[in-house]
């Protein structure tokens, strides 16, 4: 078992209120690990913390072995592992295929620049279509991103923080707002996306997380409730009690 993602006694005080209190967590390369539990659990503050939107009051965060606690987002993600919609990705007015150009020309750290060197950025067409194609989007290439339904711009987010080759990717309620249709695409999305990387994921909607996690973390009151696989946590007399008890 090799892990990629370890926090160890993650803790967050907001002037006294502990919204996180001595979390550990091991996320397991190669897998889809979700994080879920009631409202006001600590799941987004958890989850700032361990992409860096917030500091940790104590504890550490460990990727690859290496200590990230101190490290700023931007950073994180060159190591690779990048937060979905980190980049507020899509523009738009700009086509799709011209959205995941402009990925890939931030993911070699060129400035933004995309009305006066819009030729020199067709030398990232192919890269690009690749990841276009990753996330099914290839019949929408010259469509504007503003065209798209709900579900295909969030394909969209998805293949531009592709493009930023990820090895982990931490995607915050990735289904929130979906009609089932799109519920159905993304999720075959992520199962595709993670045939060769690490997910870990905050999302509410239980049947995707039954259908797409290997590993459940349950969070109630900023601490892990239950660990397990589905079966094991949705079976445990705790989480149904919490789960009521919200
Ligand atoms: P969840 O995402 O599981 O719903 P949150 O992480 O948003 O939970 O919140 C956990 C608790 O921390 C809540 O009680 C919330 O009010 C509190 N909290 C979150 N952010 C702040 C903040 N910036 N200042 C004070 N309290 C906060």
């Amino acid at each position: 078992m090799s892990i990629v993602l370890e926090a160890r006694g993650l803790t967050k005080e907001f002037k006294g209120f502990v919204a996180v209190n001595d979390v550990d967590l091991k996320v397991e390369k190669g897998t889809i690990h979700a994080l879920i539990g009631p409202n006001g659990a600590g799941k987004t503050t958890f989850f700032n913390l361990l992409t860096k939107f917030l500091q940790p009051t104590r504890g550490t965060i460990h990727y690859e072995g290496r200590d990230i606690t101190r490290l700023p987002p931007a950073q994180i993600a060159r190591l690779g592992m990048v937060r979905s919609f980190q980049i507020s990705a899509v523009f738009p007015d700009l086509t799709v295929l011209q959205n995941v150009r402009v990925a890939l020309q931030r993911k070699r750290g060129e400035s933004f620049d995309f009305w006066r060197s819009e030729k020199s950025l067709t030398r990232f067409d192919d890269a690009a279509r690749e990841r276009i194609e990753e996330v099914g989007l290839s019949e929408f290439v010259h469509h504007r991103a503003a065209e798209l339904s709900y579900g295909r711009k969030r394909a969209l987010e998805i293949a531009a923080t592709l493009a930023l080759e990820p090895e982990m990717l931490l995607l915050d309620e990735p289904m929130a707002g979906m009609a089932q249709e799109d519920i159905e695409r993304i999720s075959a999305l992520i199962k595709r996306v993670a045939k060769n990387r690490t997910i870990l994921m905050v999302e509410h909607n239980l049947s995707v997380v039954a259908n797409l996690s290997d590993r459940i973390t349950v969070l109630a009151r900023g601490e892990v409730l239950a660990e397990g696989d589905y079966d094991e946590v949705s079976k445990s007399p705790e989480v149904i009690e919490a789960y009521i008890g919200a």
